[in-house]
């Protein structure tokens, strides 16, 4: 396989990292928003996540509660197509998008892609259809279109068991040869998924703030924890990625600082 996959970083958000975790050093952290674009075959282009929002988020005082909790640090540059434009890539060329889970800093992006399919999961149907708390600025946030738009809805009995890393996971092998696997990573958000690409590189959306952090999960505060959807499958899913890591598969957490944007090299 000779995919090409991308990072770009869609706007930000800062953290105390001592006031999530038991035994961390407190601290100010920023969390970048990770969005990844693979280039395939047949001109196959799917972007993982899209970022924050840019300009005014039409999504009332529930929008602004949400801000106040997790304020968001985007400028117009931050923008996913505009991310994309100044690397080369027209936005109307991305075919696919993947969402690993419904919370603004991953959808705010959506309505630059008209013309994409969306991949969408089982629980992410359910969020759409009963957006809860946390995921409430949700119709404020996606375009008018999107009801609308082409979608791949993934179901649960697509998901099949894979060996991956030495652990079995579910997955959907989204083309059919192996380059790109949708992978369930369940606990954070109802229908959180990840991507493994080419088999080397696990995008693991928000399995944890970070990479780094995998292993700090089971220290994880009372707070931060009970705003996981499902908190026992989270600790689950992010023994599971710490395993995969070890086996050599680099994972990468969409909030994480990904270093050289070709991930793939
Ligand atoms: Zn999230």
């Amino acid at each position: 396989m000779t995919g090409r996959l991308r990072h770009y970083v869609c706007g930000s958000t800062t953290h105390d990292v001592g006031a999530m975790f038991r035994g961390e050093p407190r601290g100010v952290r920023s969390f970048p928003s990770g969005v990844f674009l693979y280039d395939g075959d047949d001109g196959r282009r799917v972007l993982f996540d899209t970022g924050y929002a840019t300009g005014a988020w039409r999504t009332g005082w529930r929008g602004a509660v949400y801000r106040r909790l997790l304020p968001p640090i985007v400028d117009d540059a931050d923008d996913v197509a505009a991310r994309l434009r100044d690397d080369g890539v027209d936005p109307a060329t991305v075919t696919h998008v993947v969402l690993s889970h419904l919370h603004p800093d991953h959808v705010g992006g959506v309505r630059r892609f008209p013309t994409a399919t969306f991949v969408l999961t089982q629980g992410m149907l359910r969020t759409l259809a009963a957006p809860s708390l946390r995921s409430a600025v949700l119709p404020g946030l996606l375009p008018e279109w999107f009801p609308r738009a082409r979608r791949r809805e993934l179901g649960d009995d697509e998901f099949l068991d894979r060996e991956v890393g030495g652990i079995h996971v579910s997955a959907v092998d989204l083309f059919d040869d192996g380059s790109y696997l949708v992978v369930a990573l369940p606990g954070h958000a109802d229908g959180h998924v990840g991507a493994l690409v080419d088999g080397r590189v696990l995008l693991a959306g928000d399995a944890a703030w970070g990479a780094d952090l995998l292993d700090a999960v089971p220290r994880l505060r009372a707070l931060p924890r009970a705003v996981q959807f499902d908190p026992e499958a989270y600790a689950t899913t992010a023994r599971d990625l710490c395993t995969i890591a070890d086996s050599g598969i680099r994972v990468v957490c969409s909030h994480d600082r990904a270093g050289a944007k070709d991930l793939l090299d």
